[in-house]
């Protein structure tokens, strides 16, 4: 068996789980996580869940070629519909998806998160979908990580149960890459503030409607509210 190799991404996903985890990796692909972790001796046993055929036949070739198929169950299955109640599953992991298509997942499968502590997720766009799932259905952030990897930039949020509430800004950049506010935050924002502004240039020569009313009072809120952020 080589040993298993993850992406910077995907290891500052793994770094959030903790030991002894029981994980359902969801959107697994190749499951390179959950063997990574079981490799690492961080977990002993982990499920695999994927929703397209190609990417499970991966898994499961991975998976018993490394000779773990004692300890990773490879599930086709749409979202956290791989979890089953026996499993045991404490942590959810999902990522590489948008953070829309991340917040469907937890909202449809929400009744599967039961027995669940912690929600390790790493959306390419839009945490902010997730920020909002999570305090409309009871989870608090209890860390963040943003960073970058061949020119692109990704965050890692871990969720936990507990009640909280984010304002504007906290929702959108994050309340603790806020209180970081580390390099890669600063290149994200100041290039999502570029593109807004180019965004609502164009918008602005458009004809108007009610929509793109709509959509320049939201970009230019953005654009104030996160420009004052990195002014300060
Ligand atoms: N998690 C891996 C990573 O971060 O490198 C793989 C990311 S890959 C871009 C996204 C994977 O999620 C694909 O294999 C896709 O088939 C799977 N996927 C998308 N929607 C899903 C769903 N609803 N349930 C399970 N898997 C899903």
């Amino acid at each position: 068996m080589n040993s298993i190799r993850l992406s910077k991404r995907l290891l500052a996903v793994a770094s959030f789980v903790l030991q002894d985890a029981v994980v359902a990796d969801i959107g697994s692909d190749h499951a390179y996580l959950p063997s990574f972790l079981i490799e690492k001796e961080i977990i002993k046993k982990a499920i695999a869940g994927e929703v397209a055929q190609g990417p499970f036949d991966s898994a499961m070739k991975n998976v018993s070629r490394n000779g773990f198929s004692e300890y990773i169950t490879v599930r086709l299955a749409n979202g956290l519909a791989a979890i089953e109640e026996n499993d045991g599953i404490d942590t959810v992991t999902i990522a590489g998806m948008g953070g829309s298509l991340i917040a469907s997942i937890l909202n449809t499968g929400v009744e599967n998160l039961q027995g669940v502590e912690r929600i390790i997720v790493q959306p390419n766009i839009h945490a902010k979908a997730i920020r909002e799932w999570a305090i409309v259905n009871g989870w608090k952030i209890v860390d963040e990580k943003i960073l970058k990897e061949d020119e692109k930039i990704y965050e890692i949020l871990v969720l936990e149960r507990g009640n909280v509430n984010y304002d504007d800004l906290e929702l959108l950049v994050g309340p603790i890459l806020k209180v970081e506010k580390n390099e890669v935050f600063i290149e994200k924002w100041q290039g999502e503030l570029l593109q807004w502004h180019q965004v609502l240039k164009a918008i602005e020569q458009a004809s108007e409607t009610t929509e793109t009313v709509k959509k320049i009072e939201e970009m230019q809120a953005n654009i104030t509210m996160v420009g004052k952020e990195l002014e300060q």
